[in-house]
């Protein structure tokens, strides 16, 4: 019979999704199960927090729907053997006959702060939610442990998600809860220019030195920027691998999964990999709605709560536009002298959402540009004959949008694409409804670009 810990598990494991069951639950180590006591070992402190803080909950309720009364859950967190705890190996010399001072203790060294994170990008000011859970809950396992539970990790999804967010935050906590560690951040495209200077200036061993050899964590924003760039790509990758083989956190950012970015280096793409690779979606409703109230709250704004919904209601495709329409909002009540109420908030972004919808519906151009500038291909070719497997896939992905955005008939999508057969496009529709249902990362990819066109960031 198995015990209730191992039933309660796999009961929950389709739940919770296999990734957060084994990020958060498999590491613990069952001890002993009995019907009133389970014992568990956590790897560590935090593991064992975070699966009181987050899990627990669920596990007892589905113990409880499984016809068991809620045992109590102890967690002994195994031994972590940092350097300091490790026992002395070697035998303390015998007193040396010459009396020698005692070594001073000394303090340990506090790195600079680190340099470019803003202030409010903060791990208890992110609003955590469906969308964004596993990236939320991988980036503060990498802030607790840098350098230990997933290196590298890779954060991708949509503009104005909160991706450069939760790198800022890995930055601050890390800097509180170990001042010693020297964290670098910058966009990949700082990395690009600084390399760049360091080449012309000869001042690459300062360059070298600062990157591969005086940072314990590294950060970079928008890594997709490098693709394509061969010299930036190369020095990238040796950075990578000095650090990654030191044992030091590194933790990106991207717009897209790293098979996804045309010209990056297979040999990146890989390294990439090795680590976790998390996704940031558009955030449901609910999120929405908590996210505009802490930021109401944050900037003193008076907003209702009812009004907050509305609010979310009608901003829907990032975070940073829903952040944009409560500043337009709650800027435009100021100057009125007007109390804002959900006929304001229409009428301020209302109607102006509304006409921006009719003025402007998708057209099948306009998928096919989004397309073909994502994947880094011409638009001649997404219209032209070409079997390509770099060139048939985006093709596809473009017919389908083009189906599912802008309405238009399988002959007319056909004829805009160089004029093929309504039956190639039917075809294409199906194969990547087909293909996507097993792929989760041409689900990303096509939600993606879905993202981008039906909300086009000004
Ligand atoms: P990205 O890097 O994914 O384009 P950002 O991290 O710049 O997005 O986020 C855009 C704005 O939205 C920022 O002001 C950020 O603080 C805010 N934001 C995004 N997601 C959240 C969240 N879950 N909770 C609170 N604020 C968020
Ligand atoms: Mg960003």
């Amino acid at each position: 019979m198995t015990d209730i810990w191992t039933e309660a598990l796999r009961g929950l494991q389709p739940r919770l999704g296999r990734e957060t069951y084994d990020l958060w639950l498999r590491p613990l180590e069952l001890v002993t199960a009995t019907e009133t006591r389970v014992q568990l070992r956590a790897p560590s402190q935090f593991m064992k927090e975070w699966f009181e803080n987050h899990y627990k909950a669920a596990v007892l309720d589905e113990m409880t729907t499984r016809g068991h009364a809620p045992p109590a859950i102890e967690i002994e967190v195994a031994i972590e053997m940092t350097p300091e705890a490790e026992p002395a190996a070697v035998p303390a010399p015998a007193a040396p006959s010459v009396a020698v001072s005692a070594p001073i203790p000394v303090p340990p060294v506090r790195a600079p702060p680190p340099t470019g994170l803003a202030n409010r990008y903060r791990f208890d000011t992110f609003i955590t939610g469906a969308s964004n859970e596993l990236a939320a809950s991988a980036a503060a396992a990498v802030a607790e442990e840098p350098g230990q539970r997933f290196n590298p990790l890779l954060l991708y999804g949509g503009v104005g998600l909160g991706k450069t967010h939760l790198l800022h935050a890995v930055g601050h906590a890390i800097h509180d809860a170990h001042p010693e560690k020297r964290i670098v951040y910058l966009s990949a495209e700082r990395f690009m220019n600084e390399f760049i200077s360091a080449v012309r200036y000869n001042q690459f061993d300062e360059f070298r030195q600062r990157y591969r050899e005086e940072s314990d964590v590294l950060l970079v924003d928008d890594i997709q920027f490098i693709a394509g760039r061969d010299r930036t790509m190369d020095e990238f990758f040796h950075v990578f691998n000095a650090l990654y083989e030191a044992g030091k956190q590194i933790m990106v950012t991207a717009d897209r999964t790293p098979s996804d970015m045309q010209g990056m280096e297979e040999r990146l793409t890989s390294r990439l990999n090795w680590g976790l690779v998390a996704d940031v979606k558009a955030p449901d409703l609910e999120t929405r709605v908590a996210i505009l109230r802490q930021k109401a709250e944050q900037d003193r704004i008076g907003i209702p709560d009812d009004v907050c919904v509305h609010l979310a209601t009608l901003v829907r495709s990032n975070v940073r536009e829903l952040e944009g329409a409560l500043v337009r909002v709650s800027t435009f009540a100021a100057l009125k002298g007007r109390p804002i109420t959900e006929a304001f908030v229409r009428e301020v972004l209302g109607e102006a959402a509304e006409a921006e919808r009719h003025a402007a519906p998708i057209t099948v151009e306009a998928v096919q540009k989004t397309v073909a500038q994502y994947f880094s291909v011409r638009i001649s070719d997404l219209k032209g004959p070409r079997r390509h497997k770099g060139i048939a896939r985006p093709r596809m992905i473009a017919m389908f949008l083009s189906r599912e955005l802008t309405g238009s008939s399988f002959p007319e999508i056909g004829m805009r694409f160089g004029g093929k057969d309504h039956s190639t496009v039917i075809n294409a529709c199906k194969r990547m409804t087909a293909i996507s249902l097993e792929d989760p990362e041409l689900r990303a990819t096509i939600s993606s670009l879905r993202t981008q066109l039906v909300a086009p960031s000004r």
